[in-house]
């Protein structure tokens, strides 16, 4: 505990809520910079909408999502379009305000004209997306998986899951939409925070039954009625990458801006929670990314009125405990330094816990440790002389391990990449008129057809529309989509007749080749 700053620097940085030190040169710290304000419900709508213009058939595990209150034209005029080409359609609409959590001010609607815009919460921006109508149950009840994903470095890019996680059930029977139940919060939404405040809600003693259970009992239970819970998992698996490497553009952009490449700082690790529905065709849907996942092990239990206790809540301590336990062995600097030297573990990490200002200790190895429960298995690749006491690794690495199968997806990546190098001055997100000039001219993207008027007008007209936006008024210039949707036109232009993926691909590689053309002359004048 430092609440006066600290003299020595520590192995593992463990912050409560958001990456915010400024003054941490060395180890890690279990946050990213803008990791919040990246999973956002707006931010991750817009970069999953990104995605799904580049790859619609790859990104259609996200519902259909439209901003408000700019997009409420659109959103309208769309509905009204789709309906008119099908009228048996009658789709439901989920309204989530941006930023909220716990199913703070969610509400449902059947016409888009219920869109409530007046009123302190309904004023806030908000998502509106398509509400899954058909999810799966299990005792008739809706339920949701909250999964633990730990993106343990962003650079190379490395995604480990958890094994298990949690199934929170609503706590009235499932019915689909209709105007008279669409305000049962407890039948539609599965949020426990909401969910336990019901008089159905069911604590239970075991993983496998009450209101909340562990992803692996709801599993077994599927597997029982014959369900291909192989494909499933191979499916979240998917759903979980591809939804990270939609979010690390705008990482890349926040990291290189809070830790410039080159200069001395720390390097970061995040466990986020990742929300997942399942259709009644067991097809998973994400719904929301969680920075800050509750890591809470025990749950308020009434005495008598009014009296409330804390008592251990058993589901949540058998995935979540495995949950931290695993990414400290990942991320242990410990580790590194054993298989450096093969040296005996000094006998300390030290973790600053800035929100429960607590200094703790990792166990040393002969300490007890809790079981990581039934699905765990033998890991190879950790020193045995600590490991072997521990129960086997919970997490697991599907990326790099699956790069294969999803690097055609990473092509915002390089747009982003091209973005960060324009850049210029360190610790900046927004790019200029000049670094766009300067990208245009470098990547001899300007010519008779398009002049660097025509630039400037793009540039202008593009990063108007985005700050008029009011996502960041902070710093002026052009944001990261912005430029996106720069990239995007320009590559239009140029390929005018490939699908939008190809071209942006097509311009990608222009541009890369440009680079490093100049690169090279630049290297040979240096050494002229
Ligand atoms: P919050 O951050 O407030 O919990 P979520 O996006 O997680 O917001 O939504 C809250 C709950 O609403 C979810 O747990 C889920 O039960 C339900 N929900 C959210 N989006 C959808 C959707 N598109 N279709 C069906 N149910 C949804």
């Amino acid at each position: 505990q430092f609440p006066f700053g600290r003299r020595l620097p520590c192995d593992i940085y463990w912050h409560g809520v958001s990456f915010h030190d400024n003054n941490i040169f060395s180890g890690q710290v279990n946050k990213f910079p803008g990791m919040m304000e990246t999973v956002r419900k707006i931010t991750l709508s817009r970069a999953m909408r990104t995605m799904q213009d580049l790859f619609p058939l790859e990104y259609n595990f996200y519902p259909r999502s439209w901003i408000l209150p700019e997009e409420l034209p659109l959103f309208v005029a769309e509905v009204r379009m789709m309906k008119d080409r099908n009228p048996s359609w009658k789709p439901t609409f989920i309204v989530k305000p941006d930023g909220g959590c716990q199913g703070d001010g969610i509400y449902l609607i059947k016409d888009p004209n219920d869109i409530r815009l007046t009123g302190s919460i309904q004023s806030r921006p908000a998502v509106v997306q398509e509400y899954i109508c058909k999810p799966l149950l299990v005792d008739k009840l809706k339920f949701d998986i909250r999964l633990y994903v730990l993106l343990k470095s962003l650079e190379p890019l490395e995604i480990y899951i958890a094994k298990d996680g949690l199934s929170r059930f609503c706590t009235e029977p499932y019915q689909e939409p209709t105007l008279k139940n669409l305000h049962q919060v407890f039948m539609h939404l599965t949020n426990y925070s909401l969910n336990i405040h019901s008089g159905n809600f069911i604590h239970s003693a075991s993983v496998n039954t009450g209101s909340k259970r562990t992803f692996s009992s709801i599993l077994c239970r599927l597997s029982s009625r014959g369900a291909d819970v192989k494909k499933l998992w191979s499916d979240i698996i998917s759903l979980v990458i591809k939804t990270i490497i939609a979010l690390t553009p705008e990482l890349k952009v926040y990291y290189q801006s809070d830790i410039p490449a080159g200069k001395p700082g720390p390097t970061c690790f995040q466990i986020l929670g990742f929300d997942i529905l399942l259709m009644k065709n067991l097809k998973p849907m994400l719904l929301e990314v969680n920075a800050n996942p509750s890591m809470r092990i025990e749950h308020e239990q009434e005495l008598s009125p009014g009296v409330f206790e804390n008592v251990p809540s058993p589901v949540d301590e058998e995935v979540k405990v495995a949950v931290i336990r695993d990414t400290l062995r990942l991320v242990d600097p410990q580790k590194k330094k054993r298989k450096d030297t093969q040296s005996l573990p000094s006998p300390t990490t030290l973790i600053l816990c800035c929100r429960c200002q607590s200094l703790e200790q990792v166990p040393e190895a002969n300490e007890e440790l809790p079981d990581a429960g039934p699905a765990a298995r033998p890991e190879s690749d950790i020193p045995r002389s600590r490991e072997a006491a521990l129960p086997s690794l919970c997490l697991k690495q599907v990326f790099p391990k699956y790069a294969k199968q999803f690097s055609y997806l990473r092509l915002v990546d390089r747009v982003a990449a091209l973005f960060i190098r324009f850049l210029g001055v360190k610790g900046t997100t927004k790019l200029g008129p000049t670094g766009f000039r300067t990208f245009i001219r470098n990547c001899k993207l300007s010519n008779s057809n398009f002049s660097m008027a025509a630039v400037d007008i793009l540039y202008i007209d593009i990063t108007r529309r985005w700050n008029s936006m009011g996502i960041d008024h902070k710093e002026p210039g052009m944001c990261l989509q912005a430029f996106v949707e720069a990239f995007f036109c320009l590559a239009q232009k140029k390929y005018k007749s490939l699908p939008l993926h190809e071209q942006v691909a097509s311009l990608v590689e222009f541009c890369e080749r440009h680079l490093a053309a100049l690169r090279g002359k630049r290297l040979v004048w240096g050494c002229g």
